[in-house]
């Protein structure tokens, strides 16, 4: 959802493993220019004959040669999907930042990796397989969650069953707001959504409704 008011920006993978293709891919398909990049011819070439990329390059993005030919400066936001080779992906992150680039996401495959990429000036490190994994145990024991957009680290909208203790009542009797410190966005009514739903509006279980808020004021949500 962060991209909604984004509608121009540009992205640059480098790194086409899976973490990067996934990363291109889902861009790819949200209709956002994407230039994918590895060392590896072959995987360059898969990334087009698959159309998960606009444009690709085969280039090692250790030389900031390669990186400023391939026009990888220009982009606002370039990501860096390397985990295994620890220092290429941290020269490559240097690099990046060294030459400009605004958003610098960066793949770690352990904790002090992930500290090198933001000492070496990284925007954002992720943690796929820990993440990953986080979010799975949340829905395993949350399962009335249906879908969960994580804002940032600490704000959420989730997508979950209406609880057995709001059935009947309407959103004012629930006072969410003022208890729980939550919002609802919108209401499953049937097969679509009342978005922005009215005060008046009685909940029924087993229909969804989804909400904006703290994690930790949806870990209070009845579910
Ligand atoms: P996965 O997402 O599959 O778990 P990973 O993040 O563990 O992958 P790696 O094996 O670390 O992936 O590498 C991702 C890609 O980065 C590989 O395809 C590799 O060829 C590429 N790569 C490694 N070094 C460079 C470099 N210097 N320049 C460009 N690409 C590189």
């Amino acid at each position: 959802m962060s991209n909604l008011n984004q509608g121009n920006r540009q992205f640059a993978v480098i790194g086409l493993g899976r973490f990067g293709r996934a990363v291109c891919g889902s861009l790819h398909k949200m209709g956002y220019e994407v230039l994918g990049t590895d060392i590896d011819e072959k995987l360059v070439a898969q990334v087009l004959t698959d159309r998960i990329a606009s444009h690709a390059v085969q280039l090692d993005s250790t030389e900031p040669t390669a990186l400023k030919e391939a026009g990888i400066f220009e982009f606002d936001t370039v990501i860096i999907a390397i985990g295994n080779f620890l220092q290429e992906s941290i020269i490559t992150t240097l690099n990046v930042k060294e030459a400009g680039v605004a958003h610098v996401v960066a793949k770690a495959s352990s904790e002090i990796h992930g500290k090198l990429l933001e000492r070496v000036g990284a925007d954002r490190v992720v943690f796929p397989e820990y993440e990953a994994g986080c979010a799975l145990a949340h829905t395993l024991t949350k399962p009335a969650i249906l879908d969960r957009f994580d804002l940032d680290p600490d704000n959420s909208i989730v997508e979950v069953l209406v609880p057995e203790e709001f059935h009947g009542k309407t959103i004012a009797e629930l006072q969410l707001r003022n208890r729980y410190g939550l919002n609802i966005l919108a209401v499953g009514e049937g097969e679509k959504f009342e978005i922005n739903p009215l005060p008046n509006l009685k909940l029924h279980k087993g229909t969804a409704m989804v909400v904006i808020g703290s994690n930790k004021d949806l870990q209070r949500l009845p579910i």
